[in-house]
């Protein structure tokens, strides 16, 4: 028998996937589910904390939109983790999952003004996007000091990685305060001069496709600009980093390469003086701790041939599988196949399409994979979808939201799962789509001004004002 992380985690995986077929948890009655690898989850935070082991103390938050379900939130933050939020329904999830607010870091290029206020009087930490935002928190203060710390996000327009949408560092991206642009850098050291308060800077350079020394070049020129503040200021106003998230995961093979020791080691080349002790650090990372435990099993309904091509109908496509879907040739995942029981098939290979059941013809997860043959009944498996997945709900079709199991082997090799998010029934789909407004737009065309749902309307917008 192989050991290790990456055969360890293969094995539990199968274990779990027959568990849930054994259970009825992935059948014909809920033909797709996500499972998500408990002890994965727990080791890839063990790793980025070793990675970062040193003099300096860093402070690793998880990005919650790669995998924002409120049992996992509470997972990471009992595991040690932080939270990195960007919209008021992230920051309620970490907040439910129990999460401090000293725990938080808020980012988001849009911050409403109820939003700041929100982080300020809670001390939660902000990373501001731009010189607008840093207007509107002066304001906000009005000469109080802060609880929290406060950053300014900086693009260090280092360039794209091989996927343009993920690139947050290119010369037009909208993200932070683009440092190349002329008389950036000296605005920024002004904006610092002006205000006692403002004491981080925070550059997440990424996401995936970015190469490490990209990554690094992008985290030197934030450091540079830290230092040069100081050194122009007198004193260390800049006390921390926060230098987001952004590791590349491997998506064609079960390696978990590049690690964080790898971006470390990248790092300490590239920015020697980072991990001295004499900036906090803040870490944001999100796809690289949850990848690689999640997996999506759905059934296969129908299998068929068109122009000479086979085509395996399963349950899993855009909804669940998003970018994928939209961005084949970015965000390729690999595919596995079981049998009705659940036991991973074997026999000839054949080349195939994995379609999923959205309507329209871009909707695969696959094209052209070398599986064994495929037959209704049986089970595919989309790996390494533990972030930005499953969790990343799209309602096209208004398909349901799938439930998520986690799960975690024994010493004695029993696997036990633990529901993470129920399916989302069919009723709460309706509920969602404006049920309780059925009537409204019929009553709208029913000339006489008066009817039960424009006064309804109209009574909201009152208490709104
Ligand atoms: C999305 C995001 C992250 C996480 O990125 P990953 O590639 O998932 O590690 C971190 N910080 C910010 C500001 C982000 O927008």
């Amino acid at each position: 028998m192989t050991s290790g992380p990456a055969p360890q985690r293969q094995r539990a995986r199968e274990a779990a996937l027959a568990r849930a077929v054994d259970e009825g948890l992935l059948g014909p009655g809920s033909p797709l589910v996500g499972l998500l690898d408990v002890d994965g989850v727990l080791a890839a935070v063990e790793a980025l904390h070793q990675a970062f082991d040193g003099p300096a103390t860093v402070h690793h938050t998880f990005a919650a939109k790669a995998c924002g379900l409120v049992p996992v939130l509470r997972l990471l933050a009992e595991a040690g983790m932080g939270c990195e939020v960007a919209s008021p329904g992230e920051l309620e999830q970490a907040l439910a999952a129990g999460f401090t607010p000293d725990r938080l870091v808020f980012d988001s290029p849009a911050k409403t003004v109820d939003e700041l206020e929100f982080a300020l009087a809670h001390g939660i930490a902000i990373n501001l996007d731009n010189f607008q935002e840093l207007e509107r928190v002066d304001r906000l203060l009005a000469g109080r000091e802060p609880s929290g710390p406060i950053g300014l996000r900086v693009n260090p327009q280092v360039g794209a990685g091989a996927i343009g949408a993920m690139s947050t560092a290119t010369a037009t991206s909208k993200f932070g305060v683009a440092l190349r642009d002329p008389g950036a850098v000296d605005a920024v050291i002004d904006a610092f001069t002006r205000r006692p308060w403002l004491n981080r800077l925070h550059a997440h350079v990424g996401s995936q496709g970015c190469p490490l020394p990209l990554i690094a070049q992008g985290i030197r020129a934030a450091y540079d600009l830290a230092e040069r503040v100081n050194t122009g200021l007198g004193h260390a106003r800049i006390t921390g980093l926060d230098i987001g998230g952004g590791l590349p995961v491997n998506f064609d093979s079960e390696d978990d390469s590049p690690g964080y020791a790898d971006y470390v080691a990248e790092l300490r080349s590239a920015v020697p003086g980072l991990f001295d002790g004499r900036y906090t650090l803040v870490t944001e990372f999100g796809r690289s701790l949850l990848a690689k435990s999640g997996t999506i099993g759905s059934l296969v309904e129908y299998t068929k041939s068109a122009g000479g091509r086979r085509i395996a109908v399963t349950h899993a496509g855009a909804q669940v599988a998003t970018r994928t879907v939209f961005m084949p040739d970015a965000w390729p995942l690999r595919v596995g196949v079981f049998d009705a029981a659940g036991r991973p098939k074997e026999g000839p290979l054949q080349v195939v399409d994995i379609a999923g059941p959205c309507c329209f013809a871009g909707d695969l997860t696959a094209t052209a994979r070398e599986l064994p043959a495929i037959e209704p009944g049986d089970v595919v498996t989309l790996y390494d979808t533990g972030a930005y997945y499953f969790s990343s709900h799209f309602s096209y079709n208004s398909l349901p939201r799938p439930a998520v199991f986690g799960y975690r082997t024994d010493s004695g090799g029993q696997v036990r799962l633990a529901t993470v998010r129920a399916a989302q029934s069919v009723r709460e789909v309706v509920e969602e789509s404006g049920l309780s407004h059925a009537d409204s737009l019929v009553a709208l065309c029913a000339d006489d001004g008066d009817s039960p749902d424009s006064a309804e309307y109209g009574t909201k917008k009152e208490v709104e004002q």
